[in-house]
């Protein structure tokens, strides 16, 4: 008996050795310590043996409990150590490491421009307005003054819901609506997008961007057009930028003009980017015709105004040294990127 019982020791010891989890310290346990152990079935021997063997047999029994009890509580103990360690291991940060960087986004060309212009335009006390993308074909083209006939009342050129509905083709309805709705003194200013069903090139696309400004009051004149207008070039282009107003025709101003700048590139010398003339058209300007603003509610006797619209695709085309309008409808991130703040 005292051969099995030292057997059964080795056994468990050996086998202790090689456990690797506190669950199969546990099934060990069971198989040797447990009620129906191997260590208990020995023990129901012990009616078999001489009385002199009887307690002695006991006593080597108890002790192996005791200190295969004392192993597994040993055993646990150094396991979950273990396992602490291998925890702080896996868990351990790495400082060192690079950071994971976000991708920002950025702000589109049209739009830093758009910001830009209008923050020039309210520092000259300047209101911002907003009409609809979709128009009446009354503040759109009547309204304004276009003749019944006028070539870009047609179908070719204008993208028409039905007869009294389209997307707006320029900025001007909202002029419109607000002499409709507000009185003189005014002095506002409005952005947004427009629509012409023009062909798709460089520099033409069926979407657009304008801006559109309006002063009506007592008084206004031709001057203050000019004013503002030059101070606006200073601010956008720079102190030293010169521009040049020349007669043109708008059926909604009288009299009329163009603006040009100089040329950023060349500076007024002559350059492939301005065709050698030294000079780049930005806008539209003139007078509000006094149809215009009698139809609005406006005495043109007492009140005068000034108006003035500029295409911002162009614009922004000239400040980024952009040679095709559809890189900025195209969203294509390769040209989006380039524009960091
Ligand atoms: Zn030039």
């Amino acid at each position: 008996m005292k051969e099995k019982l030292l057997e059964i020791r080795g056994a468990f010891f050996s086998a202790l050795e090689e456990v690797l989890t506190p669950q199969e310290v546990e099934k060990l346990r069971i198989e040797y310590l447990g009620k129906s152990g191997a260590l208990r079935e020995i023990l129901k021997q012990m009616g078999s043996l001489s009385k002199e063997e009887r307690p002695r047999m006991g006593e080597l029994a108890n002790e192996m409990r005791d200190s295969m009890s004392q192993a597994i509580a040993d055993k646990l103990g150094e396991l979950e150590l273990r396992l602490l360690d291998r925890k702080v291991e896996e868990e351990k940060i790495d400082i060192t490491l690079p950071g994971e960087s976000q991708p920002m986004g950025r702000v589109h060309p049209t739009t830093k421009t758009i910001r830009e212009l209008i923050d020039v335009f309210i520092r000259m006390g300047f209101v911002l307005e907003e009409g609809p993308e979709v128009e009446s074909v009354y503040n759109n083209f009547d309204a304004l003054n276009s003749p019944k006939d006028h070539p870009s009342r047609g179908l070719s050129d204008t993208f028409y819901f039905d007869p009294s509905t389209l997307l707006r083709t320029h900025t001007s309805p909202v002029q419109i609506r607000t002499m409709k709705k507000m009185e003189p003194p005014i002095r506002m200013i409005s952005v947004g997008r427009c629509f012409r069903n023009d062909e798709i090139d460089a520099t033409h696309s069926p979407m657009f961007y304008q801006m559109e400004g309006l002063v009506v009051g007592e008084g206004i004149s031709m001057a203050d057009l000019k004013g503002t207008l030059e101070e606006f070039v200073r601010q956008l282009f720079g102190e030293d930028t010169k521009s040049v107003f020349r007669p043109h025709n708008f059926p909604f101003t009288e009299p009329s003009a163009e603006v040009d700048i100089t040329c950023f590139k060349c500076h007024g010398e002559g350059c492939r980017f301005c065709g050698g003339v030294g000079f780049i058209e930005i806008l539209g300007c003139g007078m509000v015709h006094p149809k215009v603003l009698e139809e609005c509610g406006i005495d043109s006797e007492k009140y005068t105004g000034f108006a003035f619209g500029m295409g911002l695709d162009r614009i922004t085309m000239m400040r980024y040294e952009i040679d095709d309008i559809r890189y900025l409808y195209d969203n294509d991130k390769r040209f989006l990127d380039q524009f960091r703040r």
